[in-house]
């Protein structure tokens, strides 16, 4: 019996050695840069392992590089361009690219028509963020309406898709970065990263917390500001924040600011005092979709939607510095900035 006990206090006694040893293994940051889907990416992660946490970072980037060979207009044989390229007949796509139409065709519902992933002979038209940009003659947006039409974009079981008008386009600029954020945030969970910030050109994704336990602090972009300027912080762990803004890609003609987020109804860029929304939730590709949506509806109609959906938040900002919350933000959200102020809104209506 003495010996049993003897040997059972050596087994504890080694596990708990064991358990100080790993303890004592401190995690550094590992971080690493590309550039892809036309925007800057930067991948963070803690681990103790730095020569592993580099080959995991490569291979996210070989993922992101994967998505944008699908999901690229810019990429000849891309899934997207398969489809525009055959309006008409069922295309058959990668799982990939269904997931994120699918989607698409969820939040064209849920935002009634103004996110909308047939918005590709818009994009083109107008150019931002290319050597082509301009503002488009009025006849000519008219003749682009009449190719947009999410009603027109029809699928099938087996991940086949169908534009139902030759000519018509799609474009996934406005969610396929949430995708790909999503699956750099599975790749780093599978490999057993406990602490992480996704950057996808503005599309953040923390995973985890701090590695000192603490939540993480995010800075929301002063959209009047250059770019690194936080006009104020959120605290969240473990979430995805996407802001979309008419300071990220946009040209000035005659005084008048022209961006990249397009009204499907009206064919030209949303002006409605909004200069930039920002969504908190589980998922990027929900945040990357809901932020298009929300800049697109309005303050009202973007906190509304917002309001009916489950851990989801948002920051709206307008051109009159007044910031909008929805409800569950109200102790997230602190303001660095005192030429921004928050507008109270009715918070009867959260569900
Ligand atoms: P968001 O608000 O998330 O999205 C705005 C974008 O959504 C617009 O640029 C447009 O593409 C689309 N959109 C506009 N109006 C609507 C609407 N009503 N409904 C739905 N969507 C709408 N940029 C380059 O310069 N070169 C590239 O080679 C390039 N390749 C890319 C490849 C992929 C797969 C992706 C996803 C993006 C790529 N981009 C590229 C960037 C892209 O053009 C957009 O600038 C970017 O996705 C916009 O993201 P955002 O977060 O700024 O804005
Ligand atoms: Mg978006």
């Amino acid at each position: 019996m003495k010996k049993f006990l003897k040997l059972y206090f050596c087994i504890i006694l080694l596990l708990l050695m064991s358990l100080l040893a790993g303890c004592s293994k401190k995690k550094d940051i590992v971080t690493d840069s590309a550039y892809m889907l036309g925007t800057h990416l930067n991948i963070s992660i803690w681990t103790d392992d730095e020569k592993e946490g580099k080959q995991v970072i490569k291979e996210c980037f070989r993922r992101i590089s994967e998505i944008e060979r699908k999901m690229s207009v810019n990429i000849k044989a891309s899934d997207v361009n398969k489809i525009n390229n055959n309006a008409g007949n069922f295309v058959k796509v990668s799982e990939d690219t269904t997931k994120v139409l699918n989607k698409g065709i969820k939040y064209t519902e849920i935002s009634s028509g103004a996110f909308d992933p047939t918005i590709g002979r818009l994009v083109k038209l107008w150019g931002i963020g290319t050597q082509e940009e301009k503002v488009p003659k009025k006849i000519e947006i008219d003749e682009a309406l009449k190719f947009v039409n999410y009603e027109l974009l029809k699928k099938k079981d087996n991940n086949e898709f169908k534009l139902d008008k030759k000519g018509m386009q799609i474009d996934l600029g406005g969610i396929a970065k949430g995708y790909a954020a999503d699956e750099v945030y599975s790749i780093l969970k599978n490999k057993g990263i406990e602490h992480g910030v996704i950057n996808l050109g503005g599309n953040i994704y923390t995973l985890g917390t701090k590695v000192d336990g603490q939540i993480w602090k995010i800075g929301i972009q002063d959209p009047l500001e250059p770019t690194g300027t936080p006009m104020g912080v959120v605290e969240f762990s473990d979430k995805a924040i996407v802001t979309s803004g008419n300071y990220e890609r946009f040209f000035i003609k005659n005084d008048k600011r022209y961006h990249h987020i397009i009204d499907p109804k009206t064919g030209y860029p949303v002006q409605n005092g909004i200069i930039s929304s920002t969504i908190i939730t589980d998922r990027s590709m929900d945040a990357d979709a809901l932020s298009t949506s929300v800049y697109i509806l309005g303050v009202e109609k973007g906190l509304m939607l917002i309001e009916k959906m489950k851990n989801t938040e948002c920051i709206i900002i307008t051109k009159d510095y007044r910031v909008h919350l929805s409800s569950g933000m109200k102790n997230k959200f602190k303001i660095e900035n005192d030429r921004f102020q928050i507008e109270n809104h009715n918070e009867d209506n959260k569900h």
